[in-house]
């Protein structure tokens, strides 16, 4: 197996993605992400191209991908990147750009998809998204001083401070129509048809072109691991997010498997061709989401805590995904926490005093020399993660301890080359960035 250590590129911008809209992707981007990025495509050689799908559309293959649709009429843009890709993404799909851009059609708000809106936009170019867009992206921007650290730490980048507070709908929204659940306009004789399809985010539409039986379903499926296997989605990104409602998601798949396209053309990776080939990727792909909703709900239901259900939970092997980009066991807490909130009905937990008040009271009581020790044997043993668990609790009193510190290290970097996702690997090394950094003399 594996280790991936760096992020897929084709990935890397739509984990960006709840970083801010637009503008504040440009504001906040680093150079440090940028070559971060451009590091990881550099390793997996997927330089954006310009790519022809049929006589009428085609796509830039990028973060995210861009596509055009031409009629005789004019020229309708799907998804404009993320900021740093869009002015290279312009350039490589204008020469198949074959009228005035009359339409953008936004598939969601994730900073990857409209980084580049400004670039197309023409006189009475009309921008398209779903009415969940402006939520959105007010969300985005409300929390942005929460989002920036996260952020920060999974996309290793120095932190920087967020700009003042835009308040709680402060976020520049750019489209001039939006709809609830279905929009639909003719073009130089050709229809287009958007559907609300809600799934990694609220405001996700799918564009349907039934004179091409060409669906485009932005980040609805995921398009790592093209070519298979796929990786299960991110019900919940631990970066920071709401928790994605599986039964949407499922309903939006749905909805485009009813279409019976013979194109899909994704946010992420390639595009599906063949409505067998789509039917089978899709299907699966539903098919897991809801197996691992149910699982969760059943164990609810059953009075099982979430920790219980996150260890239990596994994705049967029938469906050849893999956990590369989205772990089950976070989808699982996403569910169970998304339909539950906080509270385990234990009363210890309701009360504003975590379990950590008393760490220093145990090693006080143990010493830290004995929690350490056992640190150190639960490292020995493979139980890493308890292991971790010990090191917090003597730097509670001890930030700096030597001893801990280095037996956090170890069990950090113990789990980081087992894993096999590389969002959890950006985490641990995260950690043992932060844990060595802790170790040196203060200045
Ligand atoms: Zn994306």
């Amino acid at each position: 197996m594996t280790r991936l250590r760096l992020l897929p590129p084709s990935r890397v911008p739509s984990l960006l993605s709840n970083l801010s809209p637009i503008s504040s992707v440009i504001r906040l981007a680093p150079l440090s992400c940028l070559a971060f990025l451009l590091a990881a495509c550099a390793f997996a050689q997927d330089q954006p191209k310009l790519v022809k799908i049929n006589d009428a559309i085609s796509m830039v293959k990028t973060s995210g991908n861009v596509y055009v649709v031409n009629t005789p009429e004019g020229s309708v843009i799907i998804d404009t990147a993320i900021a740093e890709m869009a002015p290279e993404a312009k350039a490589l799909l204008s020469p198949a750009v074959r009228g005035p851009v009359k339409y953008i059609i936004l598939t969601h708000g994730h900073a990857d998809h409209i980084g580049g809106i400004s670039l197309w936009q023409e006189t009475g170019t009309q921008v398209i998204a779903q009415r969940n867009h402006y939520e959105f992206v007010n969300y985005v921007s409300r929390l942005e001083g929460f989002f920036a650290p996260r952020n920060a730490a999974a996309f290793r980048r120095p932190p920087k401070p967020p700009g003042p507070w835009a308040g709680n709908y402060g976020a520049r929204v750019e489209a001039t129509i939006m709809f609830d659940e279905k929009y639909e306009f003719t073009l130089g004789g050709v229809q287009f048809q958007m559907f609300s399809t809600p799934g990694e985010t609220p405001d996700h539409l799918t564009v349907w072109i039934p004179a091409y039986k060409a669906a485009f379903i932005g980040d609805n499926y995921s398009g790592i691991g093209v070519p298979e296997p796929n990786s299960f989605p991110n019900l919940y990104a631990i970066r920071g997010t709401k928790p994605r409602w599986a039964l949407d998601w499922i309903k939006s798949l749905d909805t485009v498997l009813e279409l019976k396209p013979d194109i899909v053309l994704n946010g992420h990776g390639d595009p599906i061709f063949g409505n067998a080939e789509v039917t089978r990727r899709l299907k699966r792909y539903r098919d897991a989401i809801q197996y691992v909703h149910d699982e969760t709900v059943k164990g609810m239901n059953a009075g099982k805590d979430v920790y219980t259900l996150m260890q239990q939970i596994k994705l049967p092997a029938s469906y050849d995904l893999t956990e590369a980009f989205g772990k089950v066991s976070w989808s699982v807490r996403g569910i169970y926490d998304g339909y539950a909130g906080f509270y385990d009905m234990n009363p210890s937990t309701m009360f504003e005093l975590p379990p950590s008040s008393i760490y220093p009271d145990l090693v006080k009581l143990a010493g830290a020399e004995a929690v350490v020790k056992l640190a150190q044997e639960k490292i020995a043993a493979g139980k890493l993660i308890e292991a971790l668990h010990l090191t917090d609790v003597v730097l509670a009193t001890d930030p700096k301890n030597p001893d801990a510190l280095n037996a956090r290290i170890k069990a950090l970097e113990l789990l980081r080359d087992k894993s096999e996702n590389y969002v959890e690997t950006g985490w641990l090394e995260y950690g043992i960035d932060k844990a060595k950094l802790q170790l040196k003399p203060a200045p």
